[in-house]
């Protein structure tokens, strides 16, 4: 995480469940959090990884960026989560205000796939935003998060090597 190290500590030591985070600057995810706008649930592809919208942070304050900036980043999103382990899994990235996506999971490869998703989403969203939103069933969502997370996941193929 080089620069970004400090970031990366203040997620691991609010949420357990992480442990793995990457952060990038792609350019659709990005456009989100420059607007300050969560990215929205709009169909299936979202749901099957972020059971909720891709939520965005407050700006950091002139006192945040001051001192520990990098540690401040990862408190605004410890704060936008209010600290609570189970969302931090169940929506694995969040935006920070005019910066860009930081996704995690539960090792590094998690964390990366995340952010991959993330950027499809977020591009997927801006497209569906300009033709006009239709906001998606509830219970399709519910029932494309369920069935790959949870006690009664079975997507995938479980035969495969
Ligand atoms: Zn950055």
């Amino acid at each position: 995480p080089s620069t970004d190290t400090e970031t990366h500590r203040s997620l691991y030591l609010a949420f357990p469940s992480i442990g793995g985070v990457t952060h990038t600057h792609s350019t659709h995810a990005v456009a989100f959090a420059q607007a300050r706008r969560p990215i929205p649930v709009l169909g299936t592809t979202h749901a099957d990884t972020f059971n909720g919208p891709v939520p965005v942070t407050e700006a950091l304050t002139p006192e945040q960026c001051a001192r520990d900036y990098e540690y401040n980043t990862g408190q605004v999103i410890v704060d936008l989560l209010d600290r609570d382990d189970r969302r931090a899994r169940e929506v694995p990235g969040a935006l920070v205000a005019h910066h860009g996506p930081f996704t995690w999971g539960a090792d590094a490869t998690a964390s990366l796939e995340h952010a991959i998703i993330c950027e499809a989403v977020a591009e997927m969203a801006l497209h569906t935003i300009a033709l006009g939103t239709v906001v998606p069933p509830q219970h399709v969502l519910d029932r494309h998060y369920t069935r790959k997370h949870g006690p009664d996941a079975y997507y995938g193929n479980p035969g495969a090597a």
